[in-house]
């Protein structure tokens, strides 16, 4: 069976969960072969080998840290080369569009982003995407070189099939272009000790109805209840009453979770692009006629201050 590369996002050997997806998604296509870039590829393998791993191409440099994608871009090259793979599926971060980008056009191959499913087809993997703020689905494949693909996170839910995992050594050798950008200073994020907005699998976000940054705290209160992240509209956000990093839209963040609860937001197109492919959508609205009732799995017309607060004591009533 032909070979998948999966590009492994990890923090310092924590698997995190989009390259889990990647490898489930993988095993439709080929067996799947995990690169792993960076120190502690012992401590991911045995998560990369339960998801389906048959091959752990691990490397370790300094570069990877200390430059910005270049490296990884030179280090996947390698690995392609290599293996000859039927498709490399990377996360559709940000940093993970770009090396995709890059590594397409060193490879000649055709690209696809923000892929949403993937299937093996005749003609190569077939990989969905939802367009145009989600008013059209598409199919595509990829018809020149080894296509490039990436996939948003929540495409898929990892399912554990396990495999044999083993590490073997990936051999890179870095180009002029790797050390041309230097990264100079990190400051980690304040944790707030929920999920990632893009990978988390339930969504509770907040709209202009929210009427205030103080209010946000019965929105943060419903997230906990439910392990979700807290997303924001741009109304929300350019009020100073949220941070930037959490708008979902058009201009923010694109997220596609098992389940996006929108409270107090109106449903404007440049919103709904960036969360119309979650897969539950509920609305808690005062409006009957807000448009983002149009696209709702269930919705609530009401006011959030009083529906909000009761959901967040039901669903802890019920968790008991
Ligand atoms: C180029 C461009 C890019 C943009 N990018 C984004 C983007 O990335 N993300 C984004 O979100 N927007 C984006 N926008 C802005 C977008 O057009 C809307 O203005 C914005 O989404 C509106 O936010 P909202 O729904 O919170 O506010 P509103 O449209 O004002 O809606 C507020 C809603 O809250 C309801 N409400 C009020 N009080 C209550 C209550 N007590 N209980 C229940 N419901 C209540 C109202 O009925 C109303 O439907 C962009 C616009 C442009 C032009």
């Amino acid at each position: 069976m032909a070979e998948v590369l999966v590009y492994v996002d990890h923090v310092d050997g924590a698997v995190r969960k989009p390259t889990l997806e990647l490898l489930t998604l993988a095993r439709r296509i080929g067996d799947p072969v995990a690169v792993y870039l960076g120190a502690n590829a012992e401590s991911a393998a045995p998560a990369l080998a339960e998801h389906g791993a048959v091959k752990v191409l691990a490397a370790d440099a300094p570069e990877f840290g200390d430059y910005l994608v270049v490296p990884k871009v030179d280090a996947l090259q390698a690995a392609a080369e290599a293996v000859s793979p039927a498709a490399v599926l990377i996360p559709s971060s940000a940093e993970g569009k770009e090396i995709a980008a890059r590594l397409a056009l060193r490879l000649g191959s055709g690209l696809i982003t923000d892929a949403v499913d993937l299937n093996a087809g005749d003609e190569g993997p077939v990989a969905t995407q939802s367009v145009f703020a989600a008013a059209f689905t598409t199919t595509s494949t990829v018809t020149t070189g080894t296509p490039v693909i990436t996939v948003k996170p929540n495409s898929t839910a990892p399912e554990a099939a396990p495999a044999a995992g083993t590490v073997e050594q990936l051999s890179v050798t870095f180009g002029e272009l790797a050390t041309g950008t230097k990264v100079v200073s990190r400051s980690p994020r304040e944790s707030t000790g929920r999920p990632e907005l893009t990978e988390a699998a339930i969504v509770v976000s907040g709209g202009r109805g929210v009427n205030g940054a103080e209010n946000f705290a019965i929105i943060e209160a419903l997230a906990d209840s439910l392990g979700a992240a807290v997303g924001a509209s741009r109304a929300a956000v350019d009020a100073g009453w949220y941070p930037h990093s959490n708008q979902v839209g058009q201009t923010g963040k694109t997220v596609s979770p098992q389940l996006y609860v929108a409270a107090g937001i109106s449903g404007a197109i440049q919103h709904r692009a960036g969360m119309q492919t979650s897969k539950t959508i509920v609305a808690i609205n005062k409006d009957e006629e807000a448009p983002i009732f149009e696209l709702v799995d269930y919705g609530v017309v009401g006011d959030l201050f009083e529906v909000v607060p009761a959901l967040t004591d039901e669903v802890k009533a019920r968790k008991g």
